[in-house]
């Protein structure tokens, strides 16, 4: 028997019990007469006490016990006289009878602990040394059981879980593909899905009526700080649905998802319009955990003497609380620079400071007189002490930049509590985003999603000014200002999906060739149908009120998009690429 217990379970209530544990040793710490061990496992940490004068030969061969040895202990329960409040077994030890040394082990190149000195790319390339520390276990651990939790929610409500091919047809739209070559068919190429989307939608036709899969998604972006190239959605489809009864359903979800795995209950969700979203946040994504919305200053602050307020299309602003006095000119001029960077791109940044005495101070002061400014702050709802931060220019542009400015004043004024979670489904997304450089629309979610009913009619016969005003039955959950999921009602009509690939610059050929089947399938009896998708690794770290992905993937790549442990992607040999038919043809090194 390995074990009788695991390393954390023992409490005083097993005080005289003999027991057997195995583990590994975490630390090892020597006082001469006695030798004491914390011993770990998945369940906790349990110390091991060996004394000189019960047993010497024992004491010795436990002072040789490195780091990560694999032991076996036998020995009694009692109660430690100097116990550790914050260890779930901190109140009891084993008095070792019996040692076995399971297996030895180098010394580890990082600690195996909860602040591990190792850095990212150590950890990633020895990742079983890595996922052996607790609170990354636990990560892994609660990522099981979310999956768990999903899969009882949904089958509960009679959804049906399928699995969908890996190698998949290469298709332009959307982000790159991974491509696969095909060995039996000499210069063929299967592409890795980005997801599941259209064998959902076939699966509706079939008459499936609800599917889920938790499935892997690959995409060949460059690779961003919260991005993988590999990713896990939870992926879902429903017939015979309204956005409502999708709205319903994964709220529904998502409050089981919370309550269930991290005991959070919920209130229902609020929903904002992908218009107001952007108005008042200048983001489709805005993180709801602190106010500080925007106040368009357009009516009150152009028509006076300052041209560039007067030359812009937007004057918008947010107010900082209490900052007036917090911000010396130097501050200013910092957080200036910041806004500056090329990541954000503003012009300038003007502040109007409402001092305590209800005098104003500006850095534009010369064109506005304190009645002006007054105006200004009944508008934003500010009080003396506050300061205004003011940026103009391109609409879109300038609510980008202040959405960066927002974020960052929130987290400056510790406006963002711990285990604060903040919902909400951002709805009406435009369907067609119009791209200047290339000339030509992109699907603002993708090439299936529908109009909204009453733009059906429009986007059928419009003209080309009227496409850009298209609104799509399409919806994003957004957490704490993280996409979690999105999704739409789809199109399941022949004609309009046909219309929609002609805006989007496929020719009739290029449909058929590339979603020929579709549209095959949407002639014989296609039922009404929509669905989402959630990031499942994304949804585990914010209900872990973390910012990585990465700590919720058992195996995950680093920023150039490398497995770090198995050192891939790499090379082949020419007897795999001649069987490949395939010919490398890389640019010579300098
Ligand atoms: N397939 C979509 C995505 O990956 C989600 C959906 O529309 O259901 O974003």
């Amino acid at each position: 028997m390995y074990r009788s217990h695991n390393c954390g379970e023992l409490r005083m209530d097993h005080v005289g019990q003999d027991v057997v544990l195995s583990g590994w040793v975490q630390s090892n710490r020597d006082f001469g007469g006695l030798t004491f061990i914390d011993l770990r496992d998945r369940y906790g940490i349990t110390q091991v006490v060996f004394n000189m004068d019960d047993d010497a030969a024992l004491c010795e061969e436990a002072r040789k016990l490195g780091r990560e040895f694999v032991v076996k202990v036998e020995g009694s329960v009692r109660e430690r006289s100097n116990k550790n409040p914050n260890r779930a077994t901190g109140n009891i030890e084993i008095e070792v009878k019996k040692l076995d040394i399971l297996n030895a082990s180098k010394t580890p190149p990082f600690t195996i602990e909860e602040d591990t000195d190792g850095g990212e790319e150590l950890r990633m390339k020895y990742r079983y040394l890595d996922l052996r520390r607790n609170n990354t276990q636990n990560n892994i651990i609660f990522r099981s059981q979310v999956g768990i939790e999903t899969r009882k929610y949904l089958s509960a409500k009679s959804f049906v879980e399928i699995e969908t091919p890996f190698l998949i047809k290469s298709t332009p739209e959307g982000a790159r593909d991974f491509v696969v070559p095909s060995r039996m068919n000499p210069g063929e190429f299967y592409a890795l899905p980005q997801s599941p989307q259209t064998f959902k939608q076939v699966l509706m036709v079939s008459g499936f009526d609800k599917y889920f899969q938790i499935v892997k998604c690959f995409r060949d972006e460059d690779l961003r700080a919260d991005r993988q190239p590999e990713f896990t959605q939870i992926d879902c489809e429903m017939s015979f649905v309204t956005r409502e009864d999708i709205l319903n359903t994964f709220e529904g979800l998502t409050k089981h998802l919370f309550k269930t795995c991290i005991n959070e209950e919920l209130p229902d969700f609020p929903r904002m319009s992908y218009d107001d979203a952007m108005r008042l946040y200048g983001s489709d994504k805005p993180d709801l955990r602190f106010d500080m919305q925007f106040v368009e200053l357009n009516d009150i602050a152009k028509g006076k003497d300052f041209p560039v307020f007067n030359d812009a299309e937007l004057v918008v602003g947010i107010n900082a609380k209490a900052c007036a006095d917090a911000y010396s000119n130097k501050d200013i001029k910092k957080l200036t620079e910041w806004m500056q960077r090329p990541q954000i791109g503003a012009k300038g940044l003007v502040y109007v400071k409402y001092n305590a005495d209800g005098s104003f101070k500006s850095s534009i002061g010369k064109f506005y007189d304190d009645n002006d400014f007054k105006a200004w702050a009944d508008k934003f709802g500010a009080e003396p002490g506050d300061m205004m931060l003011i940026l103009s220019g391109e609409t879109d542009k300038v609510r980008k930049q202040l959405n960066e400015l927002r974020l960052e004043m929130g987290s400056r004024l510790n406006l963002i509590k711990a285990g604060d979670f903040k919902p909400l489904w951002v709805l009406d997304f435009p369907l067609l985003e119009w791209d200047e450089d290339a000339e030509r629309f992109h699907a603002m979610h993708h090439p299936f999603t529908a109009p909204k009913k009453a733009d059906e009619e429009r986007m059928l016969n419009g003209d080309f000014e009227t496409m850009k005003s298209l609104k799509a039955d399409a919806y994003d959950l957004v957490i704490n200002g993280s996409e979690i999921g999105g999704g739409s009602i789809r199109i399941h009509d022949r004609a309009l999906q046909e219309k929609n690939f002609k805006l989007l610059g496929f020719t009739q050929e290029e449909a058929e060739e590339q979603f020929g089947f579709l549209l095959g399938a949407f002639e014989y009896g296609a039922p009404p149908h929509g669905g989402l998708a959630f990031g499942f690794d994304r949804i585990c770290a914010v209900m872990k009120g973390q910012s990585s992905i990465r700590d919720f993937i058992a195996f995950p790549k680093n920023n150039q998009g490398r497995d770090m442990m198995i050192d891939a992607p790499s090379k082949i040999d020419n007897t795999q690429l001649d069987e490949l038919n395939l010919e490398l043809n890389l640019p010579e090194k300098e």
